[in-house]
């Protein structure tokens, strides 16, 4: 069967376990057993080159951890995936008998680097991931799909990884959820796997970002795991030991997809009150940019400028200091806000620029 059916149909989470850095020979098949005995995951994973932000950093172990991976997956009987770089990793990985490639969110975000790899496998039939590119870019992550399909490699899958952003208080990379949501609007054949552990970037966070994607209907979780992590040679903070995977499984939640007919009666008459609030919204929303139009034209008449910034301090102010008394996130209330200042703007744009006819 091939790797992108088999994760749809496996039953709970299609979890990838593993260090993040193959770092000795014991290492790698310790913490491979354990993961095992446990029945904690489908397959196992192993970094043996680690692209890295700074030089210095512990650049993985090289060609040689190839062979130790190998060995875990055939003692486990479970497959094997590394991330491969470049086309010498590829014929490497083929060669030591790898199951499973992905390539990183460094390479995805390289159409050269993707297309080299797509190259040195043309006509090897072998399943590949594809690890969203750092930067939230939804098309980027579909032409490295499309790249793959060209040379006839076609067993699929994606991980979402997050998406990287300057200093966040929160997050290594920032889920975004949407992206990887609108990836699946896109290919909905495709299985897309979480990878909680470079998102969160700390173990703590491990458990509510793998529930908050089986909420969201992911097919899968990949999991950095080693046997010391706090001596880990490469992101020792988001690790986490086999038996803290094993309890993160565990107290996963599993929601299904299917109802029967009677909660699906309940659902949809809610579904249809939201959508008629939702006409609302949007008739209001449309309602409410004939009027920025009609200032839009007094401004144009008078040869003010469109953005006040006074006045719209006030009325976001406004709104943020009472987004307790809505329910809402203050986040939420700036973005919103935002939007809709945006879009006032671009009708108001339009009344004093009017495009002239030719
Ligand atoms: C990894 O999985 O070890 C890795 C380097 O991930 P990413 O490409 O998501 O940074
Ligand atoms: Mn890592």
């Amino acid at each position: 069967m091939k790797l992108s059916e088999n994760i749809k149909s496996n039953v709970g989470p299609y979890v990838i376990a593993g260090p993040c850095s193959a770092e000795s020979e014991e290492q790698v098949m310790s913490v491979c057993k354990e993961i095992a005995e446990n029945n904690s995951a489908q397959m196992l994973r192993a970094g043996i080159w680690k692209p890295r932000t700074r030089p210095g950093s512990f650049e993985g172990i090289g060609q040689k951890g190839l062979d130790w991976i190998v060995a875990a997956g055939k003692s486990t009987k479970l497959p094997t995936t590394i991330e491969v770089a470049n086309r010498h990793h590829v014929e490497l990985a083929l060669k030591a008998g790898i199951d499973c490639l992905w390539i990183g969110a460094r390479t995805t975000v390289n159409p050269f680097a993707v297309q080299e790899i797509a190259d040195a496998l043309h006509g090897v039939d072998i399943p590949m991931m594809i690890k969203n590119p750092v930067n939230p870019d939804v098309s980027l992550w579909l032409g490295a799909f499309e790249s793959f399909e060209k040379v006839g490699v076609t067993d699929l899958a994606a991980i979402h990884r997050g998406f990287s952003v300057y200093n966040h208080r929160k997050y290594r990379n920032v889920p975004s959820w949407e992206l990887p949501i609108a990836l699946k609007e896109r290919r909905p054949e495709t299985p897309i796997i979480c990878d909680p552990s470079h998102i969160t970037g700390n173990r703590d966070l491990l458990f509510e970002v793998s529930q908050k994607a089986m909420d969201l209907n992911f097919d899968g979780l990949m999991i950095e795991t080693h046997p010391d992590p706090d001596n880990a040679w490469s992101d020792a903070a988001q690790q986490v030991t086999p038996v803290q995977l094993k309890v993160i499984l565990d107290a996963i939640v599993l929601r299904s997809q299917d109802f029967s007919s009677d909660v699906g009666d309940r659902i949809n008459s809610i579904r249809e009150q939201v959508s008629n609030l939702d006409d609302r919204l949007f008739d209001l929303l449309s309602e409410r940019m004939d009027f920025s139009e009609k200032v839009g034209q007094l401004k144009r008449e008078n040869n003010i400028t469109i953005l006040q910034q006074e006045h719209w301090t006030k009325v976001i102010n406004k709104r943020l200091n009472s987004s307790d008394e809505y329910q809402l996130t203050q986040t939420f209330v700036r973005q919103l806000m935002d939007a809709i200042h945006q879009e006032s703007i671009r009708h108001q744009t339009a009344i004093m620029n009017p495009k002239k006819e030719n």
